[in-house]
């Protein structure tokens, strides 16, 4: 099945190339590459099930599960997955809804692992949480490890004599166990549509803030707080400890934002190059991105935000909007689709899609909701209750803010 039904011409499928696939349409399990270090355990029979197949299978389930089963959606799902979502969005609007929908016994979590973690945290405990494959992680969460957060944690605590005055803040894409010591250090969680609210917040409680795991959202935002470049410091946490993340210690000792360097491999591919190419070819394009992009490519933008600001930004352009976007392939690819009345393009011509959320394969989503329909529960994610009840904190801290 075709996530594109009508061509468009500003977004060139033939131009879509990565290690991962070389299209956004669904082919078996087996026939997608990388499937091999996936999650290998799904049964051998679904491994050459073609999308339509699948999708007839998955529909069946679907029914059969009734109200016991909700499915989430992340914006960023190919359409195969999408088309099943009792409601799509970003990872905490997800989380939200799966807690809104307490009577609900199955939450099918079409997303990445980290998000799933949330829905569990926030659900209650009679809901079981599923992630239909296990290997869909996120590759910017895997950058922020606790030991290597902690060991930063201390060495801070070494050089400045306490961490009193440091406010450890995660974004949402982060471990449930680095929620958990946000919540138990004074700090919070944040989003990409709140981290200007919560870093407001966060210096009022102390004077400098310790930002993971994305770089970018942290500094984009420290950077429309009017905080300067050179008061945002950047931690490298693959150095040895003791090695103070490779900060100058003057640079730390005047820094508003200590910045883990992460980043999201994703967004990371945009270039304000792309954008200069995309305005000498439609002079009237407007340029929208996610704060997950490099400063540089969100200062060349007209504007950025989070997926739901993007989506809100182009239904709201007129009609004949000439609209060039700067974040993951299978949102844009929608968009594209549901305003046919705009030229909606994506800036990278030779564009991936987050490869670890492709990871769920409609293959998996059919095994585990059949599964589910004999009883059997798969694949359920479920934070240690300890993890949990200071994630919470954090959580609610955030949640406080609104
Ligand atoms: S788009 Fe980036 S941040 Fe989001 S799940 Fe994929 S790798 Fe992680």
């Amino acid at each position: 099945m075709s996530i594109i039904t009508k061509p468009n011409p500003y977004f060139q499928m033939s131009q879509l190339q990565c290690e991962t696939d070389t299209g956004i349409d669904t082919l078996p399990l087996a026939s997608e590459s990388s499937f091999g270090s996936w999650q290998t355990t799904i049964p051998e029979e679904y491994w050459s099930l073609d999308a339509e197949t699948l999708v007839k299978r998955i529909s069946e389930a679907r029914r059969d599960l009734g109200p016991e089963a909700i499915v989430l959606g992340h914006h960023y799902q190919r359409e195969d997955i999408i088309q099943f979502a009792d409601q799509r969005g970003d990872s905490f609007a997800l989380a939200e809804y799966a807690a809104k929908n307490d009577q609900t016994k199955y939450i099918l979590f079409c997303g990445v692992h980290f998000m799933a973690e949330a829905a569990d945290i926030l659900s209650t405990d009679s809901q079981h949480v599923i992630l239909p494959n296990m290997e869909a992680g996120c590759s910017m969460a895997d950058m922020a490890r606790e030991a290597d957060v902690k060991n930063a944690w201390s060495e801070l605590e070494d050089f400045f004599g306490s961490t009193d005055d440091i406010i450890p803040v995660t974004y949402m894409n982060s471990a449930a166990s680095l929620k958990a010591f946000c919540g138990e250090n004074g700090g919070v969680v944040c989003t990409s549509s709140n981290a200007t609210q919560v870093l407001t917040w966060a210096f009022q409680q102390g004077k400098r803030v310790f930002f993971f795991p994305d770089q970018h959202l942290g500094r984009n935002t420290g950077h429309l707080m009017n905080i300067p470049l050179e008061q945002m410091v950047l931690w490298n946490w693959r150095l040895s400890p003791g090695s103070l993340g490779d900060v100058v210690p003057h640079a730390l000792e005047n820094s508003k934002i200590i910045l883990w360097q992460g980043h999201c491999s994703v967004h990371q591919r945009f270039t304000p190059q792309q954008i200069s190419d995309a305005r000498d070819k439609h002079q009237d394009a407007q340029i929208v991105v996610h704060p997950e992009c490099r400063h540089d490519v969100v200062q060349s933008a007209d504007a950025n935000g989070s997926t739901a600001f993007i989506a809100e930004y182009v239904a709201n352009a007129a009609p004949g909007s000439t609209i060039g976007i700067g974040t993951e392939i299978n949102l844009v690819a929608r968009l594209a689709k549901e305003n046919p009345d705009k030229n909606i393009f994506c800036l990278d011509p030779v564009v991936c899609p987050c490869s670890t959320m492709y990871r769920v394969h409609p293959a998996y989503l059919a095994w585990v909701m059949e599964e589910l329909t004999k009883g059997n529960i798969h694949n359920q994610i479920s934070v240690d209750p300890g993890v949990k009840t200071h994630a919470r904190t954090a959580l609610n801290r955030m949640l406080e803010l609104r």
